[in-house]
């Protein structure tokens, strides 16, 4: 098949093109680079089967190589620090963005699938979430430019559904960790590794009382090509992520035992709306895709842990290598 990857530099992006080109696809993968990262790519770039075009999405998109057959939209920025630099192009992407993706797709009769996230649920009230569940979100807070442009994005997807019967599915991701994450993108499993490493205090912010679920990016990566290719998941929803629920504390103490048991923990101002509890109903990835993550917390630490290590030790030229 060929496969074009919108986002294909990015952190999971870069993950998905490794594993379609293990499976034998022609990935054409495609970046601008405003959180992405040439080097996440850069062991990819003269595989035969690999094609890479820097190209912003908002812009209408040709592939000059012909057609396509299936398209994962991962294009957008995802941290909070990120889409808070880019708070108009993370709507664009997400709106102007999508549809050139929707229409591509229409066009070369591709399968689709675009990466949404737990923040369409916002700061939900019903936990564990499930895909039936319409989300708490404030359309007006310094969230909102990814909230409600991903919201946005899902309900002009499910128009080309309705309308055009496209092939596509919606996968809301939970938090996803691993290897090749931005290490000042500002997440909170980036942010605790590099400080462990470093030596610095861990820094929680607010009570440390609120839950995230963190998903291993191969675990991730498996459950997003289930979701493209399995039978009846066209017009559906899917919630990806790990359901193993912790509190943000208790998280930071998994991190300093394995990285680094000698660093303190410090508490510092809450941010504005952040979600208070999230956490994945897998029930639908189960049944309908016969998958759940296989990769434990404190393994996937470990393995994250290495690469931020050999980060250090060999920093690659663009990445600055001091935590906050
Ligand atoms: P990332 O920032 O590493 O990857 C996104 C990629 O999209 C980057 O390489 C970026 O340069 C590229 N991009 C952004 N705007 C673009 C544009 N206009 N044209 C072309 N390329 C553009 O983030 P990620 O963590 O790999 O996330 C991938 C997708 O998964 C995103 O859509 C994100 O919203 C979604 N998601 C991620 C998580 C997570 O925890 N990582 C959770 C929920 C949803
Ligand atoms: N967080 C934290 N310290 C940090 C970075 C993040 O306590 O150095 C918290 C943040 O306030 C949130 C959680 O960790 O409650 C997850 O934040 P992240 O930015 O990784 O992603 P989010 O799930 O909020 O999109």
């Amino acid at each position: 098949m060929r496969v074009l990857v919108a986002g294909g530099a990015g952190f999971i992006g870069s993950h998905l093109c490794e594993a379609l080109l293990a499976q034998g696809h022609q990935v054409i993968a495609i970046d601008n680079f405003i959180t992405g990262n040439i080097h996440n790519i850069a062991h990819l770039i003269g595989h035969s089967y690999f094609e890479f075009h820097e190209h912003d999405i908002i812009e209408p998109l040709k592939i000059e190589s012909g057609p396509v057959d299936a398209i994962f939209h991962l294009a957008s920025p995802a941290s909070p620090v990120g889409y808070s630099r880019h708070p108009i192009e993370t709507h664009l992407v997400n709106s102007v963005g999508t549809h050139n993706l929707l229409k591509m797709a229409l066009l070369d009769k591709a399968k689709f699938l675009i990466t949404s996230t737990s923040e369409a649920y916002g700061d939900p009230l019903v936990h564990p979430q499930r895909e039936d569940y319409w989300g708490n979100v404030n359309p007006v807070g310094p969230r909102s430019c990814y909230d409600e442009s991903k919201r946005f994005s899902e309900s002009l997807t499910m128009e080309y559904v309705r309308q055009f019967g496209l092939n596509a599915r919606i996968v809301r991701l939970f938090n996803t960790y691993g290897p090749r994450n931005d290490p000042q993108d500002g997440r909170v499993v980036p942010n605790f590794i590099m400080q462990a490493l470093n030596g610095h205090d861990l820094t929680i912010y607010g009570t440390g009382m609120q839950t995230r679920s963190f998903c291993y990016v191969s675990d991730l990566v498996a459950g997003l090509l289930k979701a493209m290719h399995t039978e009846g998941t066209a017009g559906e929803v899917i919630n990806l992520g790990n359901p193993d629920e912790r509190t943000i504390t208790n998280f930071a103490q998994v991190v300093a035992n394995i990285v680094n048991p000698d660093v303190e923990i410090v508490y510092l101002p809450g941010r504005v709306d952040d979600p208070n509890r999230r956490c994945p109903d897998i029930t639908k990835a189960r049944t309908l895709l016969n998958w759940e993550p296989k990769v434990s917390l404190e393994e996937g630490i470990r393995l994250t842990a290495e690469y931020f290590r050999e980060l250090i030790n060999k920093p690659l030229d663009n990445i600055e290598l001091l935590a906050s």
